[in-house]
């Protein structure tokens, strides 16, 4: 393994690795498929034990895969491993490994002694290592280059790109309106009148966006000179 900077490892233990199709990563990519209701960093998780999976889940598990989140973190552009208490999807209770031990308490399995494969992460942080550790959880496996399979620059070039197609916009004035063609020119997106995939509303309170049919905002940015590039972040996590 090349030397790898953790932001954690606890003092005692470390994370273990095995080749991404290993049987069981196999299954903690399956679950990072249909459990992850994170859809900008998509973690899949599986507890084994007896070479059994007993439990499966991903992070934002409570939220169901499929559920668009808009992060503030992403929005904002704040450093990694910062802001976490921006978000309530990503702080440490919607991570995976907590959430799989949620879903084994659920299920009725007891988590002593099995080992967890992880897929979508490289590291695991220390609120979910006190957790794992607390439910006797032997290992924690990661692909053996998980860190660069799923560093944020990866993931986010494969997550970090609009699917949305249309856009509406109301009440902006000339000079913003040429800098926001300019990013839906970027992923081209089409302007239109109605009916698009997404309206943008510029009121005196901000921007607010809406998906279509939805009557409440899935987000509303302040004014501010950041406007145009942190509508372009909203817009990319569409
Ligand atoms: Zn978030
Ligand atoms: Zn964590």
């Amino acid at each position: 393994m090349p030397n790898i900077d953790y932001p954690y490892m606890p003092p005692d233990r470390h994370l273990k690795y095995v080749p991404v199709d290993h049987p069981f990563m196999i299954e903690a990519s399956r679950a990072r498929e249909e459990c992850a209701g994170d859809s900008l960093y998509p973690v899949g998780i599986v507890l084994v034990k007896e070479e059994k999976v007993i439990a499966r889940a991903g992070n934002g598990f409570n939220k169901g895969p499929g559920e668009i989140h808009v992060c503030p973190r992403v929005v904002l552009d704040v450093p990694s491993g910062t802001g976490y208490d921006l978000c309530t999807l990503h702080d440490a209770p919607g991570h995976a490994e907590r959430m799989v031990l949620e879903q084994a308490a659920r299920l009725g399995v007891n988590p002593e002694g099995a080992d967890a494969y992880m897929y979508g992460h490289w590291w695991a942080c220390e609120p979910c290592w006190t957790a794992l550790l607390k439910a006797g959880i032997r290992d924690l496996y990661v692909t053996d280059d998980a860190h660069e399979r799923f560093s944020r620059e990866r993931v986010y070039e494969e997550t970090l790109s609009p699917s949305i197609k249309t856009v509406s916009l109301e009440g902006f004035e000339e000079g913003l309106l040429n800098q926001v063609r300019e990013v839906f020119k970027e992923f081209q997106l089409t302007e239109q009148e109605k009916e698009a995939d997404v309206h943008c509303a510029f009121t005196s309170e901000g921007v607010s966006c809406f998906l279509k049919g939805e009557h409440h905002p899935i987000y509303l940015i302040p004014l501010s000179d950041k406007l145009v590039s942190q509508l372009r972040n909203v817009l990319r996590q569409l």
